[in-house]
């Protein structure tokens, strides 16, 4: 099957997180995808934040990252999940935030010569900044199903899942299959 980046992959409700996200079960050794590892991957992930990133309004039309800006780039993909993720976790480090400013200011820094259009790199960096500061933090989560970061827009704060269609529905499934299995097996 090949791979596309759809409107689930952009569950975070921050670039930053949908950056941080690109890495499929991270805590899972055997079965972790590194979406990025694929240049191709990578280069289309800008053009599908364009279309479902929730904060799409917010940078303008973003661009690939440019190929000199990559590890920079992935640097900050690390800092983001681990810093944001020890903050839900309540287990948030100085040393976490000053990774993730240092990281974030090596990519502001170089593209301060404006050209009009928004490096992704670029883009992730500020976005990683504002949530940084965000009033609410409780509206950060990671959902139980996929261990993704996503932020809680919701009126009530009441989403548990990044995605309901699809982790909600998989964990009910399962749950349900637990359930049967039980019943037959009684
Ligand atoms: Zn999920």
């Amino acid at each position: 099957m090949t791979f596309s980046w759809t409107q689930h992959r952009f569950s975070g409700g921050a670039l930053a997180l949908d950056v941080a996200n690109s890495v499929i079960l991270r805590f899972d050794a055997e079965r972790r995808i590194d979406r990025y590892a694929d240049p191709a991957a990578m280069r289309d992930f800008a053009t599908a934040a364009n279309r479902f990133s929730a904060e799409k309004e917010l940078f303008g039309t973003l661009e690939p990252v440019t190929p000199e800006n990559h590890a920079a780039f992935l640097d900050l993909r690390e800092a983001t999940d681990r810093h944001f993720r020890a903050g839900v976790l309540g287990t948030s480090t100085a040393e976490d935030l000053a990774d993730l400013l240092d990281a974030a200011s090596v990519i502001i820094r170089r593209h301060k010569a404006k050209t009009g259009r928004t490096p992704l790199d670029d883009a992730t960096a500020r976005s990683a900044l504002v949530l940084a500061t965000f009033e609410e933090p409780e509206r950060l989560k990671i959902c139980p199903n996929c261990q993704w970061l996503f932020l809680d827009r919701s009126r009530n704060r009441s989403r548990t899942w990044c995605d309901m269609t699809v982790c909600g529905n998989r964990m009910k499934a399962n749950r349900h299959y637990q359930r049967q299995k039980k019943e037959l097996t009684a």
